[in-house]
């Protein structure tokens, strides 16, 4: 076994605790571990400054971890991950690649693709669960079909048996020298941060400690202090409330299931000492971990969401991809002070709470009716803790794109949150200067505040503080015209599609309100399939069944009080899309991209760098 040659090839697993690809190679022979940066392969969902900020302190960390292990982490940039591989095979005279698995989409096609080229050139490859309690194939509803549904997703892990944390700790690694055929990068040399992000950068590092051990101090002092007030604290939006860990757990660098098994510990102890709100606090906070989960869960089945939403009833949204709001909606001048403090926090430090991530999404999608695409793009590029999963489920669930979300026709007047969330306005009064005069009964509309209080407080409205980017009572009518136009141009579509006609007949059955998810088979006679493969799966076509159908609507629509949408770039009513639809598959998702783009509209490019600027308790 000692005379093993074996890559581990790190991505987003940068720990040395209890990281199973690491274990296996360290146990089995002498290990050569390498970080490949490629960017031509991360394609529209290159990290954005701040994401890249923390990548690159994460892996000076984990190189310093790895060199007092005896060994060194590789660092290369190159035009090809496969190329890279290969290289470093042939450099060590390695026989086997290890490697933990990655469920966003751009991830599965890339790896499945390196997998089955390396098998073919007869290297062993095996991949490992190292970023989830359980695997997205693992957990299915009695019938064996993927869940939509987040409490009944979570309900069934939580009565399923968990792998602990086994992986023996690695203490020690057999050094692999290469030979001169490739080049060691240095971290400054990978290009992750560009000499004019150096400035920005610089704040990064006074809020934020990058890196696993940082990441292993922040979960202790989380468990030990935090969690027994976690239930009241997660609902305020300003200062540190809640654990802080997302960065950490999107980069790899403190296992979940660590922080799973520290909190169920704690749960256990509180249970026993009568404590039932800490017992409460334990089960709010394993959710949130639980809703990290499914975001993966559902990338995972349904591979398309990054692209349409799981519901296809949004299909014929009059979406107004207008620039010049999304451009306000960016810089924190909507006129409306938490929503506009929101995203000057998010420009500022690369973060904001989840209660602000819900509120200014919504905005966007509701007030603005802008593409929900545009704005998962705009917090992939600005975030530090930017996680395409978890981005994608935000977004769809503010979207009315998820069955269990906020319902499409559902607006959150942001005065009325500003009132709940910030009472004293001091979030507000942090991120926007211009208002901190404001007496806090107007702060969070101070369109309606007497000119004389405006004047007091040096408030001149369009001139240092936006006038509302649009009227509430307008923003809510234009809503509405617009759900009243999506249906209609869904009817029209149905009336065109004789395809469709047939479909309806389904969709008029009862209580089939999902219907438009394609069905996800992960359980049935043929595919039985072992808890903790080691392998990693990919979605298969033929796991789709089912037929994608729209929600039920009312039969009449009163078509002559429309105003005609001029802005709709969406699908056109009649052209089918239920091929596409139905491709699940991670290649054909890739593959797919190249039409789709044709048809909807595109994201807005680099949208950072545009930036002007240097119902329910249960809810997500
Ligand atoms: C529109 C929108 C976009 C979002 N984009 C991202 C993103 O790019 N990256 C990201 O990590 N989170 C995202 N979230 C989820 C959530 O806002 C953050 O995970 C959370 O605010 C991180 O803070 P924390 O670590 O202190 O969370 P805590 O409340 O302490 O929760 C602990 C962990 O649970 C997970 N978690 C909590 N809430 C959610 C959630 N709603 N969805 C998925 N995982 C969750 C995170 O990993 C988090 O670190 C988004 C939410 C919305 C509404």
């Amino acid at each position: 076994m000692a005379g093993n040659k074996i890559i581990v090839w790190f991505r987003r697993d940068l720990r040395i605790e209890d990281n199973p690809a690491l274990s296996a190679a360290a146990r089995d022979g002498r290990v050569l571990p390498v970080f490949i940066w490629c960017p031509k392969e991360e394609g529209q969902f290159y990290p954005g400054r701040v994401s890249r900020w923390w990548l690159k302190h994460s892996l000076l960390y984990l190189s310093q971890s790895l060199k007092s292990l005896g060994s060194q982490l590789l660092l290369i940039k190159a035009d090809s991950t496969l190329a890279a591989l290969l290289a470093c095979i042939d450099s060590v005279g390695a026989t086997r690649v290890v490697f933990n698995h990655l469920y966003d989409p751009v991830s599965l096609v890339r790896d499945h693709h390196i997998k089955e080229q390396l098998v073919e050139l007869g290297i062993s490859v095996q991949s490992y669960n190292a970023d989830l309690l359980y695997e997205p194939w693992e957990v299915y509803d009695e019938k064996g079909l993927a869940f939509t549904m987040f409490d009944a997703y979570w309900n069934t892990c939580m009565h399923m048996q968990m792998e602990p944390v086994t992986h023996a700790p690695v203490w020690r690694l057999e050094p692999l020298p290469t030979s001169g055929m490739i080049e060691n990068c240095s971290i400054e040399d990978l290009g992750l941060e560009d000499e004019t992000e150096r400035s920005s950068n610089a704040l990064l590092g006074r809020g934020w400690s990058p890196g696993w051990g940082h990441a292993d101090k922040a979960l202790t002092e989380f468990i030990e202090h935090h969690l027994v007030s976690y239930a009241e604290n997660r609902l305020k939006v300003g200062g540190n409330s809640t654990s802080l860990l997302s960065p950490y757990l999107h980069f790899g660098e403190v296992s979940v299931r660590k922080v799973f098994q520290s909190t169920r510990l704690k749960q256990i102890l509180w249970a026993k000492e009568g404590n039932s709100s800490g017992e409460e606090c334990a089960t709010l906070f394993l959710r949130a971990i639980g809703l990290r989960e499914y975001s993966r869960y559902l990338c995972f089945n349904f591979p398309f969401t990054h692209e349409k939403p799981l519901l296809s009833n949004l299909k014929y949204f009059p979406w107004r991809p207008d620039q010049t709001s999304f451009k306000a909606w960016r810089q924190g001048r909507t006129g409306y002070p938490l929503v506009d403090a929101g995203m000057r926090e998010l420009w500022a430090t690369g973060w904001i709470h989840n209660r602000i991530r819900v509120i200014v999404a919504s905005f966007a999608v509701k007030f603005l009716l802008l593409p929900w695409k545009w704005g998962m793009k705009y917090f992939w590029d600005t975030l530090l803790d930017a996680d395409l999963e978890s981005d994608i489920l935000g977004w769809q669930y503010i979207s009315g794109s998820l069955p269990d979300g906020h319902e499409l026709e559902r607006m959150d007047c942001p005065e009325v949150q500003g009132c709940k969330f910030d009472p004293e306005g001091e979030y507000v009064r942090q991120w926007l200067p211009e208002l901190a005069r404001m007496p806090t009964e107007w702060i969070h509309h101070p369109w309606d505040a007497p000119t004389s209080v405006l004047k007091a407080s040096g408030v001149e409205l369009g001139l240092n503080y936006p006038k509302p980017i649009i009227d509430v009572d307008a923003a809510r009518a234009r809503l509405t015209e617009a759900i009243f136009k999506m249906w209609e141009l869904e009817a029209t579509a149905r009336a065109c599609s004789s395809n469709y006609t047939d479909e309806v007949v389904g969709d008029n059955s009862e209580g089939d309100e999902n219907s438009s998810i394609p069905k996800v088979v992960l359980k049935d006679r043929a595919t039985s399939f072992t808890i903790s493969s080691n392998d990693q799966r990919v979605p298969s076509i033929q796991n789709l069944k089912g037929s994608l159908v729209c929600k039920k609507r009312p039969n009449e629509i009163a078509v002559n009080e429309l105003r005609p949408v001029h802005d709709n770039l969406q699908d056109q009513p009649g052209s089918s899309r239920r091929d596409e639809e139905e491709c699940s598959t991670a290649e054909s998702s890739a593959a797919k991209r190249q039409t789709i783009s044709r048809e909807s509209f595109s994201v807005p490019q680099s949208s950072s760098s545009l930036n002007g600027l240097t119902s329910n308790e249960q809810e997500i």
